[in-house]
């Protein structure tokens, strides 16, 4: 019964914020509707951004730590990243995850009451912050979005998948298809927490497996809420190529620097 409430108040609350001005997810103070076109500017008002900890542009498309050196493909990366070899083409997040931005994801990965219990709010920040690190993407946009799934055990006792809900919005925005079920999850890796980035890909290896029969188009991007080392996200684009796709693209809200 309890959720059916929270349902109907979540349902309630998103309706007024579809017929009221946009405000700040934050301070609650009216936004000017004369930002459009910046991702951010219909979530939060420039005082509440400023302490974000936004990523720069000009930085490795796949680290975003150090300066650009060389040209690989359509992005810039630096000298370390350009002597790896990655099934991403680029790996982008919108903020540092750290202070407030550390804030707003745990607001939106764990709410009170699963998916009935989701922080509107922060669902918005989220929102604007995924769609901020996808106008950083190389063109040409995706054919196709999939989120890293969670494994179904996970997936019940949490109720959703945060990645999938950034996923489905990102795909929405920008009319890509979205596809939730194209990747399983089929083994239940350990917490990477703690762990470095060679412990780290062992832990992934063979996580993911693609449905038997799918096509992939060539261009999918990946969505995840946070990136650490990128171990996870490489696992996926491996399993993803093995479908058809070689253009892969990570798209996160932030990332642990
Ligand atoms: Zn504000
Ligand atoms: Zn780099």
């Amino acid at each position: 019964m309890g959720s059916t409430k929270n349902k109907a108040l979540w349902l309630w609350k998103g309706l007024v914020d579809l017929l009221l001005p946009p405000r700040c997810a934050d301070c609650g103070i009216g936004i000017e509707a004369a930002c459009s076109g910046d991702p951010l500017a219909p979530a939060l008002c420039h005082v509440c951004r400023s302490r974000l900890d936004m990523l720069g542009c000009a930085v490795c498309a796949l680290c975003q730590a150090s300066p650009p050196a060389t040209m690989l493909g359509e992005t810039e990366r630096c000298g370390a990243c350009a002597g790896r070899s990655s099934p991403l083409a680029a790996c982008l997040a919108s903020v540092a995850y750290r202070g407030e931005a550390e804030r707003w994801v745990h607001r939106f990965k764990y709410p009170g009451a699963g998916l009935a219990g989701l922080d509107p709010r922060a669902r918005q920040v989220l929102s604007a912050l995924i769609r901020d690190a996808a106008s950083r993407a190389p063109a040409p946009p995706p054919q196709l979005v999939v989120p890293v799934p969670l494994h179904p055990r996970r997936l019940r006792e949490r109720g959703f998948n945060p990645s999938a809900l950034l996923a489905r919005h990102l795909a929405r925005s920008i009319g890509a298809v979205f596809s939730p079920a194209v990747l399983k999850r089929i083994r239940d890796t350990p917490s990477q927490t703690g762990l470095g980035r060679k412990a780290r890909q062992l832990n992934v290896r063979g996580a993911f497996a693609l449905q038997t029969d799918a096509r992939l188009p060539p261009r999918v991007w990946i969505v995840d809420d946070v990136v650490t080392t990128g171990s996870t996200l490489a696992e996926v684009a491996r399993e993803l190529r093995r479908g058809g796709a070689h253009h892969l693209v990570a798209i996160c809200v932030a990332r642990t620097l």
